[in-house]
Order: C-alpha cells, then sequence, then structure tokens
C-alpha cells in the first residue's frame, strides 16, 4: 500500500494498520486504537482494508440467492428500532402454516434460490398464549420444535438449504437445528451493557443481553455449526464498543473457528418505532466500521454488508467488503421492509465496474463445505450437491428429495 495514504493516520492508527498489513493478529489496544479514526483517516482505514481483502482473497464478491421465510413476527422481546415484531392483538402478527412456508420455499426454488432464510421473533410462545396455541394446531409445543420441521420439510420438498435465524437458543435446540440445516446464525449487535439499561434500546429485550448472545454463539461454535453473526452500528454503541464487539467475535472465532462471515449492518430509523427520530449511521461511519471489521478479523473473514440500507452502496467495495449477503428475487427484506434489494444484474455491473466478479454462493461458505466435522452428515450430500469445484454456488436450481451421491 502506498505510504502516502498511510501518512494520513496518527501513529497509533498508523501502527495498527501497518500490522494489520503485515498479516500480525492486532491486540484489543491496536483494535480499539481504529476507533479514533477522524477527517481523513477515515479513507486510509478503507484503503488499507481493502488492500487487505485482496491479499486474502480472490477478486470475487458474492451474496446468496434466498427466500426470506418470516415464520413467525411474535416475539418475547421489545426493541426499540424494531418493526419486524408485531403483539398477538396486532393485525399484522402471523405464524405461518406450514403450507405457506412450503409455497414461499417452492416459488423461491423456482426462481434459482437456493437458500431459506428463516426469520422468526425470540421464543414468542413465552409471551403470547395464542402462539402456544397456534403452535399445538401444527403439532408442536415451541417455536423451535416447529422451526426444525419446517427446515426438515423445506429441505426435503424443496432443496432449499435452511439457515435458521432464530435468536437465542439452548444446546439441545441448536443440535436439533443443526441437522435439517446448512448454516445458522444470529446477530451480536453489540456487547455493549448499556444499550440495556434504563431507556436503551434494548432494556426490554432480555435476549440481548450480550452474554446471553456471546453464550449462544459459543454454544454454536462447540457444536460445530457454520455460524453468521455480526455487528448493528448506530443503536447507541460508540465507536469503541463496536471494535469491542468485534474483538468478542474474533475471540470466539479464535475458539471454535465457526463464524464464517461478520456481518456489518447499520441501524435505520423506522416511523413509528421509539427510536424514529434517532439519527442514522452515514456512509462514512458504515465504511470505517466495516474497514474496521476488516483489520481486526483479518483478510480471511467474509465481511458482509447489506446493500438494501444504504441508499449508495457502492463505495462499500472500498472498505474491505467481499459479499452483500442476501439478496432475494421474491421476498421483501422483512427486518427492512422499506429498503428492495438491488437487481442482481446492476449487482454484477458494479461490482465488474470495481474489479470483481459478483459469485453466487451458497449460505455455508466454501470453507465449512468440505469439513464433514461442520456439517450433519444427513444434509452434506444436498449442500455439497449445490457446491461447485470452488465451494461456491453452481448453476443448477435444488431438487427435491433424491438419492443423492455422498
Ligand atoms: S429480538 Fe429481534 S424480532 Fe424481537 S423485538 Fe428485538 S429485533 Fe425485533
Amino acid at each position: 500500500m502506498d505510504q502516502g495514504a498511510l501518512s494520513a493516520l496518527r501513529p497509533p492508527l498508523r501502527a495498527s494498520v501497518e500490522a494489520a498489513l503485515e498479516g500480525r493478529r492486532l491486540s484489543a489496544d491496536q483494535a480499539l486504537a481504529l476507533a479514533e479514526a477522524r477527517g481523513a483517516e477515515h479513507p486510509a482505514l478503507w484503503a488499507a482494508a481493502a488492500v487487505l481483502r485482496d491479499r486474502g482473497r480472490p477478486p470475487v464478491v458474492t451474496y446468496s440467492r434466498k427466500v426470506f421465510i418470516p415464520l413467525t413476527n411474535l416475539c418475547r422481546d421489545v426493541c426499540s428500532y424494531c418493526t419486524f415484531a408485531h403483539t398477538d392483538d396486532d393485525p399484522r402478527a402471523h405464524t405461518m402454516s406450514p403450507d405457506e412456508v412450503l409455497a414461499v420455499a417452492e416459488a423461491g426454488r423456482q426462481l434459482g434460490c437456493k437458500e431459506a432464510l428463516f426469520t422468526l421473533g425470540d421464543r414468542p410462545e413465552a409471551r403470547f398464549p395464542s402462539h402456544k396455541a397456534a403452535l399445538r394446531r401444527f403439532g408442536h409445543e415451541t417455536t423451535q420444535s416447529y422451526l426444525t420441521a419446517m427446515c426438515a420439510m423445506v429441505l426435503e420438498k424443496t432443496g432449499l438449504l435452511p439457515h435458521p435465524n432464530a435468536g437465542i437458543l439452548g444446546r439441545r435446540e441448536l443440535s436439533e437445528l443443526r441437522e435439517v440445516s446448512a448454516s445458522q446464525g444470529m446477530m451480536l449487535e453489540s456487547v455493549s451493557e448499556r444499550l440495556c439499561g434504563p431507556g436503551g434500546p434494548h432494556e426490554h429485550a432480555p435476549d440481548k443481553r450480550p452474554a446471553t448472545r456471546l453464550a449462544m454463539i459459543r454454544r454454536a461454535g462447540e457444536l460445530r455449526i457454520p455460524f453468521t453473526s455480526g455487528i448493528l452500528i448506530g443503536i447507541g454503541e460508540t465507536e469503541r464498543e463496536r471494535v469491542e464487539a468485534l474483538l468478542a467475535l474474533r475471540d470466539l472465532h479464535d475458539a471454535h473457528g465457526h463464524i464464517q462471515e461478520v456481518i456489518v449492518q447499520n441501524f435505520r430509523a423506522k416511523p413509528n418505532t421509539p427510536m424514529a427520530a434517532a439519527g442514522e449511521p452515514g456512509l462514512v461511519e458504515l465504511m470505517t466500521t466495516c474497514a474496521i471489521a476488516r483489520l481486526v478479523m483479518g483478510p480471511a473473514m467474509s465481511i458482509q454488508a447489506p446493500p438494501n440500507l444504504s441508499a449508495d452502496y457502492g463505495p462499500l467495495l472500498l472498505s474491505g467488503i467481499n459479499d452483500w449477503g442476501g439478496v432475494s428475487p421474491l421476498t421483501p427484506d422483512f427486518v427492512n421492509p422499506e429498503a428492495p434489494w438491488p437487481d442482481i444484474e446492476g449487482l454484477r455491473a458494479l461490482c465488474a465496474d470495481a474489479g470483481y466478479e459478483l459469485r453466487e454462493r451458497l449460505t455455508i461458505y466454501p470453507e465449512y463445505l468440505t469439513d464433514d466435522d461442520f456439517l450433519d452428515p444427513g444434509v452434506r450430500p444436498r449442500v455439497r450437491a449445490l457446491a461447485d469445484e470452488q465451494g461456491l454456488a453452481r448453476d443448477v436450481s435444488p431438487e427435491p428429495l433424491v438419492e443423492v451421491a455422498a
């Protein structure tokens, strides 16, 4: 990297960037120094992160072609920025029936999707007796048991690879889902305890306690589950707390090797929420956080930023990201329904302009696909049948269950 760009950095930041570019693992102090970036230091961090990405990865940017299945939008938690969750007396509250789940998954299959992303609220049966009754009608006692059955059904009847994102789960629950999914996920969001205090966005969200989330991500690691996580920026955390969250994810990945991607998601203010008037992080802030994520997590980690949450997402490629996450040709982003997906050909052209090939990946990343330790034997042949020799998505449509050679 040219030294002129580095000269914009004050000594502590420059030392951190040089260490990262030399392939060294940043100490906590070196990582936290990056949180102090100001003014012209921002583009210097972006450039360094882009160089680090290009050293560690091929000139490929990935996305996953998926359908979103909002299994239930009931949730026992209340987060101040959320418009996904509703209470059971709200006409928008809905728990999908098996027929509805299958219809969405099959429509996605016909459009070439390979991933079924199940999004849902945290353990709603703990708060809503009506949801318990709905689960019983479907033959289940818990949302997790119903989710597991729906993942199994989608896998068997459409061949789409389930990726459940079901909030806090216990060891047995994660393990059961592992048998019917290719990967799982849960955003860490933040490690700031302050956000759980009075007036904070997580005051009424017991499942958002940092220790609870870190323990869950650790359980997933112990169970050898390829896991997607990340941070949510702009909900009241400081720049330093963002870096602390990245360091916590790095520690968990160091211990268990299971974090396959780190998402940097920017908060968007939604009307009719307690945070409707809160300021949103700008593009500079988002790009710098992506760059810090790259410098902290290293060249091999996949760093993702969603393209639909920034009006001008092209510049994100300059800050060291290599993945756009899920893009659906069918279903909206149910967590940010006001934010439409970019069209895939537009995304391809944008990547090509920047010198990158846009490639479709599976929900499970290539490095986990070939490791028997990380895939349940029952799912393995279905997953591998959809992958090419690089572990990215083959140009085929998933098929309902047929005998596939392992
Ligand atoms: S836990 Fe998730 S679904 Fe539930 S209220 Fe918070 S953001 Fe919404």
